[in-house]
């Protein structure tokens, strides 16, 4: 058995928190039953359970409970969203508007549109990951039907002013679309008073299980399904539901809110003490430490940091065995590809390689923050000496 390693990846996924393992254990194999079978007292259990998961929803998003689809996770959200709306208004026009640094399920879906005959946009974001919303509203068009927007970034933690992107669509009537997977549960959300059409959240972001999530659909608006089957979930997603994901699910989520305010403060304060040790680091000639992104507005508990002058291989070679930390994102890490997000922050793709991200969460203690910069300075020293 190895030693246990501080766990910095919370943006790839968290733990399922304790309380939530236990409130879905009833529906594995004791509260069975199919919820789509009210018609027996068993199916009409699992029924009940999925419709409290589903008030419970809506209660902590202040939506209706008809307004939530579940899904598989925010990639499906995601895809539910991009496809589902522009499929719906192909009689409306045929642009969409999204941001360079948004999650490769954003971008990919929007890429197969393009390839289908729709006309993308692909916004930069400024120097610190931010978009500018002049350069949002000067690329809307009369024919422009959706804008994709993410709430908080998944490599760099930064988040975007979805409330003046919110009122910018609706001005001009044009659906918005959030990907708030690293968001929701983590910092404040206000989808009807920010003017957000469709949402996409992710269960195993905020201490839920892996394998569920959410779309949040404005009310009125309609959306082509991407799923065709059995008509559950409206007819939006067909497939038959899972009650303890979706109880997981919601007690996560409510969980998550409770202790929202409290985890923040208490990771950001964690956070910059990890980058002031950091910052006390004995740096081998030549090499320096830039911080990723801007640090106002961020998600509390992510710092992402580029080690200028290492080769980002050896570095996260050596780190491996002393902490677990990622390169960006799980998804680039899965196709080799170096970051496109700290790329579009001006860095190089030897750059983005040699860059750490820092995920911090419920968990996270001192001693972890102290073994994580320990280990950069270790593994900075064996790879400056060769
Ligand atoms: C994790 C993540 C996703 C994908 O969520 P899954 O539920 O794992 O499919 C999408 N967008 C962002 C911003 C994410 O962080």
């Amino acid at each position: 058995m190895h030693p246990p390693i501080p766990y910095l990846d919370h943006n790839a996924t968290t733990p399922c928190d304790a309380a939530v393992v236990e409130a879905m254990a009833p529906y594995w194999s004791e509260h069975f039953a199919n919820p789509s079978q009210r018609g027996h007292r068993p199916g009409l259990a699992a029924a009940v359970a999925v419709d409290q998961g589903r008030q419970t929803m809506a209660d902590v998003l202040g939506v209706t409970p008809s307004q939530v689809i579940f899904t598989s996770g925010a990639t499906e959200a995601n895809n539910l969203a991009i496809k589902g709306l522009s499929e719906q208004r192909l009689g409306h026009g045929r642009h969409l508007v999204t941001v360079v640094t948004e999650h490769a399920s954003v971008l990919e879906p929007c890429r197969y549109l393009e390839r289908l005959g729709f006309q993308l946009t692909v916004l930069p974001v400024q120097p610190d990951g931010r978009l500018e919303l002049a350069a949002l509203a000067g690329a809307l068009r009369p024919d422009t039907v959706l804008v994709s927007v993410m709430a908080a970034n998944n490599e760099i933690g930064v988040l975007q002013d979805v409330e003046a992107i919110g009122n910018l669509c609706r001005q001009r009537q044009i659906a918005y679309h959030c990907d708030a997977a690293q968001a929701c549960g983590h910092v404040p959300l206000d989808l009807e008073g920010w003017g957000i059409d469709l949402m996409s959240l992710s269960g195993h972001k905020f201490y839920g299980p892996k394998g569920v999530g959410a779309l949040v659909v404005r009310k009125g608006l309609a959306l082509a399904p991407q799923v065709h089957g059995g008509g559950q979930e409206g007819g939006y997603r067909s497939g038959s539901l899972s009650p303890p994901l979706i109880v997981g699910l919601a007690k996560a989520l409510e969980l998550a809110l409770q202790d929202q305010q409290e985890r923040a403060q208490h990771l950001r304060a964690l956070r910059e003490k990890l980058w002031q040790g950091l910052n006390g680091l004995n740096l081998p000639p030549g090499v320096e430490l830039v911080r990723n992104g801007c640090s106002t507005h961020s998600l509390p508990h992510t710092l992402n940091v580029t080690v200028r002058g290492v080769d980002g291989g050896r570095l996260h070679s050596q780190l491996r065995r002393r902490v677990a930390l990622s390169s960006g994102s799980s998804c680039s890490s899965a196709t080799g590809k170096p970051s496109h997000v700290l790329q579009s922050l001006g860095r190089s793709s030897a750059e983005a390689a040699a860059s750490l991200r820092f995920g911090l969460g419920r968990g996270t203690t001192w001693a972890d923050i102290e073994q994580a910069w320990e280990a950069v300075q270790e593994a900075l020293l064996l790879s400056a000496c060769g």
